[in-house]
This record gives C-alpha cells, sequence and structure tokens, in this order.
C-alpha cells in the first residue's frame, strides 16, 4: 500500500482485519496536518460499521440532519437527512485528523519517511523504487495498491491519459470558534449575488465557512488580505456574527480529474490518486473511503485463494469511476449554483432554487449525501 492517508488506512485496516499481511508506506514523517474533509455521508458510515470506525467517528461528531438554504435572510429550502431511509440519515461532520485517527485502528504502522519514486508492474509482483529512510531501495509486494492522493498519479499515469477540468472558481476557508446558535447543528448554504458561503457545523461549537473569492492571483493574496476578504464575505452573505470569531483564512482552487482505469494487472489505484473532486459538495474522501470498503473484501479473496477475481475486480473498477464521474457532476453543479451573479439574476436564481428543493423531495439531500453512489445501492 502506498500512501497513509485516510483512504490508504482504510484499506490496509480493512485487510489486516481479513487477515492479510499488509505493509503501507507513506512520504510524510508524521500524520497529515491542516484541516481538509469534515463531512462523512450515510453509505460510508455504513460501509465502516464493520470494522468499528463507525462508533469511533460518531463518538466525536455532530451529527447534521438538516442542511438551509439562505438568501439575503430568508430561507429559501430545507434538506432533510433524516427523511432518508438510509441506516445514518445524518452527514457526520468532524476533522480530517480525526476521521484519519478512527480509521487507521487495527492497521499497521506505516514505514514513514519513505518516497515511492518509481512503480513498475510485472506480471507476478509489483515492484517500488523507494528513497528516504537511509537511502533508495526496492520494494515488492505481490499486489499494490496506490492510495497517495494528488501528488502522485504522475507515477501511474501518463499526464495526457487523464481528463481533467479546471474550475475558474477560488475559495476562502476557515474553521472558527462561535458563540452558542440556534442551528448549531444545522448546515447553511447562503446563496448571494456576491457569491456562496457555506457554514457547516463541526465538534465543539466550532463552524467551517467556505465562501466563493474573486481570483486570487489579481488580487492581493497575503494572510492578513485574505482574512479580511473572509470577513468581508461573512458580513455580506448572512453570518455577521462570525465575522470577527475567523481568525485565519486559507484560500484554494478546484480542479476535477479523472483517471482512465483503476487497475493495471496487480496495481490498483484508489482515492484521489484516481479520482480528484472539487471540495465544493465535499464528496472526495467519500468517494476514497467507498473504493477502499468495496476493494478490501476482493483482495482478501485474492490472497487468501491466489486466484484473482476478475469479474469482480472489472465490476468494482467500472462503478467506482461511475460513481467518481457522478460526484464530479455534482461538484460542477454546486459550483455553478454559487457563482457570483447580476441582482436580477440572483432573485431569479433564489426563486428557482426554493422552488427546486420543494419540488424534488428527496432527490437533493440523497444526491448531497452521496445516495447516487453504486456503493449505496
Ligand atoms: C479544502 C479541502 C476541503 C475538503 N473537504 C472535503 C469534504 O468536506 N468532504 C470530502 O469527502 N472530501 C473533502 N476534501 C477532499 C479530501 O480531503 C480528499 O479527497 C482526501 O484527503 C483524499 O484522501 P487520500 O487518502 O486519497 O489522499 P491524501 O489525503 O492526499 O493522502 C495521500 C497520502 O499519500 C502520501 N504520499 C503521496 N505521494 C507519496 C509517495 N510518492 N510515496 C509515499 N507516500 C506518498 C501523502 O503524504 C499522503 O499522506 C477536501 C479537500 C480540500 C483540499
Amino acid at each position: 500500500m502506498v500512501g497513509a492517508g485516510p483512504v490508504g488506512m482504510l484499506l490496509a485496516a480493512e485487510l489486516a482485519r481479513r487477515g492479510v499481511d499488509v505493509h503501507v508506506v507513506e512520504r510524510r514523517d508524521q500524520s497529515g496536518g491542516g484541516s481538509r474533509a469534515i463531512g462523512l455521508h450515510a453509505p460510508v458510515l455504513a460501509a465502516l460499521e464493520a470494522g468499528g470506525a463507525t462508533d469511533r467517528i460518531l463518538d466525536r461528531a455532530v451529527r447534521v440532519s438538516r442542511g438551509e438554504a439562505r438568501s439575503d435572510g430568508r430561507l429559501l429550502g430545507v434538506v432533510r437527512f433524516d427523511r432518508l431511509s438510509v441506516r445514518h440519515p445524518y452527514v457526520a461532520t468532524l476533522p480530517q485528523a480525526l476521521t484519519e485517527a478512527a480509521l487507521a485502528v487495527g492497521a499497521p504502522e506505516p514505514q514513514r519517511g519513505t518516497t515511492v519514486r518509481r512503480v513498475r508492474v510485472d506480471a507476478d509482483e509489483v515492484r517500488l523504487e523507494t528513497a528516504g529512510g537511509g537511502g533508495e531501495r526496492e520494494l515488492s509486494a505481490p499486489i499494490v495498491v496506490m492510495a497517495a492522493g494528488v501528488g502522485a498519479r504522475d507515477l501511474v499515469f501518463r499526464p495526457a491519459a487523464l481528463a481533467r477540468t479546471r474550475y475558474p472558481d477560488r475559495y476562502l476557508m476557515s474553521d472558527a470558534d462561535l458563540p452558542p446558535r440556534h442551528d448549531a447543528e444545522t448546515a447553511v448554504v447562503h446563496l448571494a449575488a456576491g457569491g456562496v458561503l457555506e457554514s457547516f457545523p463541526l465538534p465543539g461549537g466550532r463552524r467551517r465557512f467556505v465562501a466563493w473569492d474573486a481570483d486570487g492571483d489579481a488580487r492581493d493574496d497575503e494572510p492578513d488580505a485574505r482574512l479580511e476578504r473572509l470577513r468581508a464575505a461573512l458580513r455580506e452573505r448572512g453570518e455577521a456574527d462570525a465575522a470577527e470569531a475567523v481568525t485565519t483564512a486559507t484560500g484554494f482552487r478546484v480542479r476535477r480529474v479523472l483517471a482512465p482505469a483503476l487497475r493495471r494487472g496487480r496495481l490498483l489505484v484508489i482515492g484521489d490518486s484516481a479520482h480528484e473532486i472539487s471540495p465544493i459538495g465535499g464528496q472526495g474522501m467519500n468517494l476514497g473511503l467507498l473504493d477502499a470498503a468495496t476493494l478490501a473484501p476482493l483482495l482478501a479473496v485474492w490472497l487468501r485463494t491466489g486466484r484473482e477475481p476478475a469479474a469482480d475486480l472489472a465490476r468494482w473498477e467500472r462503478d467506482r469511476l461511475r460513481s467518481a464521474r457522478t460526484a464530479g457532476r455534482m461538484a460542477a453543479v454546486n459550483m455553478r449554483l454559487g457563482r457570483p451573479v447580476s441582482a436580477a439574476t440572483h432573485a431569479v436564481r433564489a426563486r428557482t432554487l426554493g422552488a427546486a428543493l420543494a419540488a424534488t423531495g428527496s432527490l437533493v439531500p440523497r444526491a448531497y449525501a452521496m445516495g447516487l453512489d453504486a456503493a449505496a445501492r
């Protein structure tokens, strides 16, 4: 296994639980910092139950059972996760580091400080050239899974083989401690003419804010300037009380990248190495976790019996690629809905969204909560 991010550690834990001897190599010396994914959706929570990670996650998470779309202080519509007929009718929110800790229980300790530089797939094994930990070495294994995030794509795919979409959008993000509020467990999307502002609950009275930002290349991108832009967005788009509570702001751009295949012989590719999805929509990590949860039983059978479950792997690959395309399209729709528009277009957009939320019943919560993923069937 290459990569000790959430996806790699889940697969390592799931394989170890099935008695497979797993070895994980990881380039970083310590587990990753930084705040990224915060929401775990119903199919993932169901898939993690058997290994015990769901209980560990739910012990720490906020269970968000309701989302609201608001505009200029008015409620446009409600998204009810608690009306979905699934085992976990909510989105569980918690910082990615806590999710990673919950997933890693039962997985072997990764071999840290080891970077994979080259991958070679032979008929009966996969060889990895590695650097770090006292020099260059070659490792080999009967099966290798790449779960090494976006940076490792080039180890596996020719750049021209990847389907890439670069979006013009840029966002500001911050997690902040807030005073108690009546909607502390509600996710809120504020639609504004100036761009979207998302406001999501986190444990301990914290919230995650994500705001559409004008093109950062053309603007002052110093940390203080970013913070001021985020504060202005909070004041203008419906979260004025939070403006003074945010103390930092990071910026991110978005891309969509999809691999043409997830498998070459004994090499498999999952998580962000296979599909990068815009965080607007909150499905990237969930998609990778479902790749891992659905792959683990197939690899365990292969290793235990020595017989490749070729038909099952082909079906797995087809389902996971289709699910990645669906998640990418969802994120693209979310981004389009959140772009700045004129006041007149904004008024029409807000009315249309309110009517659509009222008319479509469970479709929106189902789509948002990954109910359209192949693993949710
Ligand atoms: C701002 C932001 C917000 C997000 N919010 C959400 C959200 O709310 N919901 C959601 O589902 N997703 C979200 N995501 C996406 C989510 O963070 C990623 O999809 C997820 O981290 C991918 O996990 P991974 O294990 O595939 O890759 P990574 O987390 O990138 O882990 C890969 C690991 O592999 C290691 N590695 C890389 N190259 C090598 C190498 N050559 N050799 C050895 N090791 C290597 C890395 O050091 C790393 O530890 C967000 C992303 C961002 C940027």
